[in-house]
């Protein structure tokens, strides 16, 4: 495991004190962090991710003291939550307080805010003492950075410090649930879903139907539709009849992501990248198999589609893999 040093957070913390960018780790995918109280230094995360402005930010924290720093109100659900799921990958929308700058919640009433499961990442939040934000550190609509390396591959150094911390655990971005409604709802999908949250908490919330998108239904700004796309075109195949006919009518180049815990071969110039079994492996492993298989530059990139496994993080990788093919 690689861990930041005492100096590779100083160095950090002097960037983020300077109004500048630092990619952190975390338990989910790595996030572009800024000072989340400086609405110049949040500016630059849009211009440099190329993100909408209309697409609001997370807010990381490093417990809910700080939380409560950022928020107008901390109802009882809130605290529910946070002492089930914090840290980790759970992201709760709550009243805003006057402290954050509009350009964060993209001049929403409503703040996104999490605490991190990952030392490095509360480490630097303590540091810099205050909260910061940290959307996905890659070039809006691009797949998610769930290694270092991804980060570096999109920015350079000087433009974000990257504090490499290994590759991130949970490989798949945070649930998040909106707080400010009557009856909390899920907004993204993540590992944490709503029969877990009711097992932990006893609170009710509303989820998604898969697929999403019913008309008139995107009230998170950016966690609907086409996202965490690689270049190169994904198609979703579901059997393995349909899989050997897409490989035979493909001219150039496929990468294939093979079944869970199945290992293929398939013939050049084909490439397959064999997926983890378990659901947790296959999501911590999903984002740097589809890095791996678009730096191939292919036609194609082929994944078939985990279909009978019923588990939330199989659902998140579902949502996921849709969202990748567009
Ligand atoms: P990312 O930072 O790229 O992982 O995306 C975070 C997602 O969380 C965004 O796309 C939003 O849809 C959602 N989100 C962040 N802040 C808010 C907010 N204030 N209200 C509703 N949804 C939010
Ligand atoms: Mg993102």
């Amino acid at each position: 495991m690689t861990h930041p040093s005492a100096s590779d957070i100083g160095r950090a913390v002097e960037r983020l004190r300077g109004g500048g960018l630092v990619a952190f780790p975390t338990e989910t995918v790595y996030g572009l962090g800024a000072d989340a109280l400086d609405a110049d230094a949040v500016t630059r995360v849009f211009e440099v991710k190329g993100r909408p402005a209309e697409n609001p930010l997370i807010v990381h924290v490093s417990g809910v003291e700080m939380a409560r720093r950022v928020v107008s109100s901390w109802p009882g659900v809130a605290g529910a939550l946070a002492g089930a799921f914090w840290p980790g990958p759970l992201t709760m929308v709550l009243p805003r307080a006057g402290c954050v700058p509009d350009v964060v919640t993209a001049g929403g009433t409503g703040v996104a805010v999490r605490v991190p499961d990952h030392d490095a990442a509360v480490a630097l939040i303590e540091a810099f003492g205050g909260p910061i934000v940290g959307p996905s550190a890659n070039p809006s609509g691009y797949l998610s950075p769930t290694r270092a390396e991804h980060v570096r591959e999109r920015f350079d150094e000087e433009t974000v410090l990257v504090l490499d911390g290994g590759p991130c655990r949970t490989g798949l971005e945070s649930t998040v649930v909106d707080l400010t409604v009557e009856v909390p709802r899920i907004l993204r999908r993540g590992v944490i879903d709503a029969s877990l949250i009711l097992e932990k908490t006893s609170v009710e919330v509303d989820e998604p139907q898969l697929p999403d998108e019913p008309e008139g239904a995107v009230v998170s700004p950016g966690v609907l539709g086409p996202h965490y796309q690689p270049d190169a075109p994904v198609e979703l195949v579901t059997d393995i009849a349909r899989l050997s006919a897409r490989l035979k009518e493909c001219t150039g180049r496929a990468v294939l992501l093979s079944p869970p815990g199945r290992s293929v071969r398939v013939q050049p110039p084909h490439e397959a990248i064999n997926m983890p079994g378990l659901a947790s492996g296959y999501a911590r492993r999903l984002y740097a198999a589809l890095h791996e298989a678009d730096a191939k530059s292919p036609e194609l990139i082929l994944v078939v589609l985990p279909v009978l496994k019923d588990s939330p993080v199989w659902e998140a990788i579902r949502d996921r893999l849709r969202r990748a093919a567009g």
